[in-house]
């Protein structure tokens, strides 16, 4: 369902993607590992253009998009469509209440009526627990809460794929848990993900494999626990002995 091909990118001379091949089948939940500057956030944002790469392709069904050419406004929008995207930091609008923020997107994208937009918030909203948030705004909300409304914000546009950048990492443990529960339920529904994580844990039990880049390549991949449990290189070696 997901394609990434030979993609490097470059800032100025320095190499941050260097040929990364990596593909997802339907309903398959992939963890990318690796230390900090080894081009996991880059990568996430070849895959939906906010940072094109400097060669490569991304191939989602019948969309190819080649990262060396600008997309057509009409790729972008399928795109936008196809991939949705949760970051560390969750980005909801301060001035709009809960269900605004997951009923808007789903009103300029999709051209659902505020009716229908409305009523599939509150399916998504009763998915990741906040119903009763509904008519809050997101600064009332803990960082926890405000993670599982930009995950349903994300869902109302119906993406074929999800990925995440490393959604738990601002929220203290207990609230990271609750995220976590919810990505896993996702996870579960047969959602394609890929997830950038520095949660062993989850990169093991949820994820069905693991990849580890390092240095902007991809230096070990396989089944999830094989590959943390006994990875071949020295440098995934490394990198798993001092995260654990
Ligand atoms: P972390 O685990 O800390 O989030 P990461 O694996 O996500 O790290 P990236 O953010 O993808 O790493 O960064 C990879 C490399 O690209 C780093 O060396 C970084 O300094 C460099 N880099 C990222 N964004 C830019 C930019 N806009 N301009 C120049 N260099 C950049
Ligand atoms: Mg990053």
């Amino acid at each position: 369902i997901l394609r990434l091909e030979a993609i490097r990118k470059k800032f100025g001379e320095h190499v941050v993607l260097d040929d990364v091949n990596i593909s997802l089948k339907s309903g398959e939940v992939v963890a990318i590992i690796g230390p900090s500057g080894s081009g996991k956030s880059t990568l996430l944002r070849c895959v939906n253009m906010l940072g094109p790469a400097t060669s490569g392709r991304v191939v989602i069904g019948d969309l190819v998009i080649d990262e060396a050419v600008p997309p057509t406004a009409q790729q972008l929008t399928q795109l936008r469509r196809s991939v949705g995207m949760v970051f560390q930091s969750f980005n909801l609008f301060p001035h709009m209440s809960v269900l605004r923020n997951v009923s808007l997107p789903q009103e300029r994208v999709l051209g659902r009526s505020r009716k229908d937009a409305n009523k599939r918030s509150l399916e998504l909203l009763a998915r990741v627990g906040l119903e009763d948030k509904a008519d809050q705004y997101p600064a009332r909300c803990s960082g926890g809460q405000q993670q599982r409304i930009a995950i349903a914000r994300a869902l109302a546009l119906e993406p074929q794929i999800m990925l995440f950048d490393e959604p738990t990492s601002a929220l203290d443990p207990e609230l990271g848990l609750e995220v976590l529960a919810v990505m896993q339920e996702l996870a579960r529904s047969g959602m394609t993900m890929l997830v950038v994580t520095h949660e062993m844990n989850f990169a093991e039990t949820v994820s069905d494999r693991v990849i580890i880049m390092a240095d902007g390549k991809i230096i070990e991949e396989g089944a999830s626990r094989e590959v943390i449990r006994n990875p071949t290189s020295d440098r995934a070696k490394r990198f798993l002995k001092a995260v654990k």
